[in-house]
């Protein structure tokens, strides 16, 4: 028979392939398919195969390298952390971004110093986590948590032509709030050359997932100890109006019925 491990092993396997196709059948495709496309799209293969870097070490049974599962993840998140080293330093700042077909762009001020130094095109990693839920073993060592989370590695290039940066830009809106690009006003020529945006093809890229319920020692499960999942989710306020805003000016139904 199974030792207890490999047995744990496959249960774990076995749910996470039958969760994925139910947790990428919203997304995935069809969002790529919806966003806007920039005529660089670069074909990536539906799996990209881990290398070296991106192979998922522990608990590789979690880890997960076809687009729909990466793209579900990236299109369902809005802040990244972007990781990069100057001068042996390592820096990891956090940003918004929007994947566009197949790559993901981030943007910030031209000022800072993250764009002032990567903007001839540096090594990246972006990493992009979706907290799903605490896991409550019945031994402390045991406590986990249920999350989804991309790791993307390669060159960052700075995005230069006014219209990919229009349209990059147009992402970042649309997908947070879509129907808001067309009520705000739309970036000037001088907010463009202020505004400094990055590209980076999703060609080296892994996903690790971790569902379902804790997943105790053998005779922990004997314990008087309570266990299980507090699931965690991002809940929208009321929207607050802003007290410059014409009162008279209703409130859109994308910020008054906003729905993650
Ligand atoms: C909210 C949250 C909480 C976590 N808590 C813990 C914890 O308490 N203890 C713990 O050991 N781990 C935790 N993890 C997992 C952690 O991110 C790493 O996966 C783990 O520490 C090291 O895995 P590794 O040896 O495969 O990574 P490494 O050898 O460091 O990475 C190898 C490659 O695997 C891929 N990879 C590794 N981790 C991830 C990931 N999370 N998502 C996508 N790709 C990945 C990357 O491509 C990476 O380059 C947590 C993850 C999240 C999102």
């Amino acid at each position: 028979m199974f030792p207890q491990g490999v047995i744990a092993y496959l249960k774990l396997f076995l749910t996470h392939a039958a969760l994925a196709p139910a947790i990428n059948q919203m997304g995935g495709r069809e969002a790529a398919d919806s966003a806007p496309c920039f005529s660089m799209r670069c074909a990536v293969p539906e799996t990209i195969p881990p290398t070296e870097r991106t192979r998922v070490v522990r608990e590789s049974h979690r880890g997960a390298y076809d687009r729909q599962t990466v793209d579900k993840i990236l299109d369902e998140a809005y802040v990244c952390h972007v990781g990069f080293s100057v001068d042996g330093q390592p820096y990891v700042i956090p940003t918004l971004y929007a994947r566009v077909g197949d790559a993901i762009y981030f943007h910030g001020s031209a000022a800072s110093r993250m764009l002032r130094n990567v903007s001839d095109g540096i090594s990246v990693c972006v990493t992009v986590t979706l907290t799903d839920g605490f896991v409550l073993a019945r031994s402390v060592f045991n406590h986990s948590m249920n999350y989804r989370s991309v790791v993307a590695l390669g060159k960052a290039t700075r995005v230069d032509a006014p219209e990919k940066k229009l349209e990059a830009l147009r992402a970042f809106t649309e997908k947070i709030l879509s129907g808001r690009w067309n009520d705000a006003r739309q970036p000037n020529e001088k907010e463009l050359k202020a505004t400094s945006i990055l590209c980076l093809p999703l060609t080296e890229v892994s996903a690790k997932i971790r569902v379902g319920p804790p997943e105790d020692d053998a005779p922990d499960y004997a314990l008087p100890v309570w266990a299980g999942v507090i699931p965690l989710s991002l809940t929208p306020g009321a929207p607050i109006r802003d007290e410059k805003c014409d009162p008279t000016i209703p409130t859109p139904a994308y910020a008054a019925h906003y729905q993650r």
